[in-house]
C-alpha cells in the first residue's frame, strides 16, 4: 500500500510472465473440478491440444505437462539426448543458461556457444559449430530470451540444423503465441513452451511439441526421466489422454484463453504484438533508457535504468503508487534492467499507462523527463500503424 496515498493501487502485471488472465479462463477455474478419465474431459482436452498445435503452427505431438516451463525444459534434455552424448547450447542469457544447467544435470557433454548479453546468435556460426561437432545430437536455443529481451534468429539456425541429423530443440517459452514461431516450417524438432506468458494461461502448465525425427531419436535412447519420460505421454496422448492426473482447473482455463487467440487469429497476434513492441520500445528511448537488445524480441522490452537512478527503487515506487509490475534484470543485468511485457491480455492502454507511470515516478525521482514525451513517442508510431 502507498502511505501517501493511502490505498491500494490495482495490480497491473506488465511482467513477462505470469500475465493476467481473460476473464473467461479465471472463471473456468471457478466451475467444479471433473474427473480426467471421462468423455468430457478427453473432449476438451482434445481440444486444447488442438489449439496449441494452433498456436504453435505444428501438426507434430503436442504433449501436455503439469509443471512450469522448467519441466518442458527438463524434459527436452532427460528424454532427449543420453547420458554422455553430445549436445550444443547457444547461451547468451539466463533462460538459455539454464538449458546448459539441466544438460550437465543429466550428464550431457556440453558444447557452449556464447555471445554477448543483449546480442544474437548467427546461424553461420551454428553452421560452423555443427561442421566442428558431427557427433552433435541436439542444438538448444531459446526463441525470445527473456532476460535479455533478444529473439533469435530461429527460423535462420533451424534451417542449418535441418541439414544435420542434429535435432532442433527451442525454448519458445515466452515467444510462442507473440511472435513469429513456424514450429513445421521452420524445422523445430522439440519445442518448448509454457502456459503463464503469451497464452494467457494460469501458471502450472508446459507444452512440449515434438517432430518425426525428434521421436526416433526418443525411442532409441535409455530412459532417464519416469515422471518427465515423453513416451508415457505420447502412448496416453493415443487415446487423448494425459498419463498421470492433469492439473484439471487449469487446462480448462487455458481452453478458454486458446479459444479467444483462435477467435483473434495468431497472425494478427504476432502483428498486434510488433505494434506494441514498437510503441513500447519508442516509449522508453524517450524516457532517456537504453534499448539492451540489439535485435530486440516484439515479446518483451529490456532497457537499462536511466542513468543515476536506483532501479530497485524505481521499481518499488511504480508498484507502490501505480500498481505497474515491471520485471527487474536477472543474472548479469541483476538491478541493471527492466523489462516490459506486451504479449497476452496487455494492451495499447496498457502500454500508454505504463509509460505514463514510468515517466511521473522517474520525475519525481528528480530525472530531467520531459512530461508527455514518452506517450507521445508512442502514440506516434500507433498513429502512423492506423495511417497505413
Ligand atoms: C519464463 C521462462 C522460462 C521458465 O519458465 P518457468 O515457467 O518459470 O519454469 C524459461 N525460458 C524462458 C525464455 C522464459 O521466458
Amino acid at each position: 500500500m502507498d502511505m501517501a496515498l493511502g490505498h491500494m493501487a490495482n495490480e497491473r502485471l506488465m511482467t513477462p510472465g505470469p500475465t493476467q488472465l481473460p476473464e473467461q479462463s479465471r472463471l473456468a477455474m471457478a466451475r467444479q473440478v471433473r474427473h480426467h478419465r471421462t468423455e468430457g474431459f478427453r473432449r476438451l482436452f482434445g481440444e486444447v491440444v488442438e489449439g496449441l498445435k494452433y498456436v504453435f503452427q505444428t501438426q507434430n505431438d503436442v504433449l501436455i505437462l503439469t509443471s512450469s516451463g522448467t519441466g518442458a525444459m527438463e524434459a527436452a534434455v532427460a528424454s532427449v539426448v543420453p547420458r554422455g552424448g553430445k549436445a550444443i547450447v547457444l547461451e547468451s542469457g539466463k533462460f538459455s543458461e539454464r538449458w546448459r544447467l539441466i544438460c550437465e544435470a543429466f550428464g550431457v557433454c556440453v558444447v557452449k556457444h556464447t555471445v554477448p548479453w543483449g546480442e544474437a546468435f548467427a546461424p553461420d556460426d551454428v553452421a560452423r559449430l555443427l561442421a566442428d561437432h558431427p557427433d552433435a545430437q541436439a542444438v538448444y536455443t531459446t526463441l525470445s530470451e527473456s532476460s535479455t529481451g533478444v529473439a533469435h534468429d530461429i527460423e535462420g539456425i533451424a534451417r542449418v540444423v535441418r541439414q544435420t541429423p542434429s535435432l532442433m530443440i527451442c525454448d519458445a517459452i515466452s515467444g510462442a503465441g507473440a511472435i513469429e514461431c513456424r514450429t513445421d516450417a521452420w524445422g523445430i524438432d522439440v519445442l518448448v513452451v509454457g502456459a503463464q506468458k503469451a497464452l494467457m494461461g494460469p501458471p502450472g502448465l508446459a507444452f512440449v511439441a515434438v517432430s518425426p525425427k525428434a521421436w526416433a531419436k526418443i525411442e532409441s535412447i535409455d530412459r532417464r526421466a519416469f515422471y518427465f519420460d515423453l513416451l508415457a505421454y505420447r502412448r496416453a496422448m493415443a487415446e487423448s489422454e494425459p498419463p498421470y492426473t492433469p492439473a484439471i482447473p487449469l487446462v480448462a482455463a487455458l481452453a478458454e484463453s486458446l479459444r479467444q487467440i483462435r477467435a483473434e487469429g495468431i497472425e494478427r497476434i504476432w502483428s498486434r504484438t510488433g505494434l506494441l513492441a514498437r510503441a513500447t520500445r519508442a516509449g522508453v528511448v524517450a524516457l532517456g533508457m537504453k534499448l539492451a537488445a540489439a535485435r530486440p524480441a516484439d515479446s518483451l522490452t529490456a532497457a537499462f535504468f536511466p542513468e543515476g537512478i536506483d532501479g530497485k527503487e524505481f521499481l518499488r515506487r511504480l508498484e507502490a503508487r501505480f500498481g505497474v509490475k515491471l520485471a527487474s534484470g536477472q543474472g548479469l543485468w541483476k538491478g541493471k534492467i527492466l523489462r516490459i511485457a506486451h504479449f497476452g491480455k496487455i494492451d495499447e492502454l496498457d502500454i500508454l499507462s505504463t509509460l505514463a507511470a514510468m515517466e511521473l515516478t522517474l520525475a519525481e525521482m528528480g530525472q530531467p523527463v520531459k512530461l508527455g514525451a514518452a506517450v507521445a513517442a508512442a502514440s506516434q508510431v500507433l498513429v502512423s500503424a492506423a495511417s497505413e
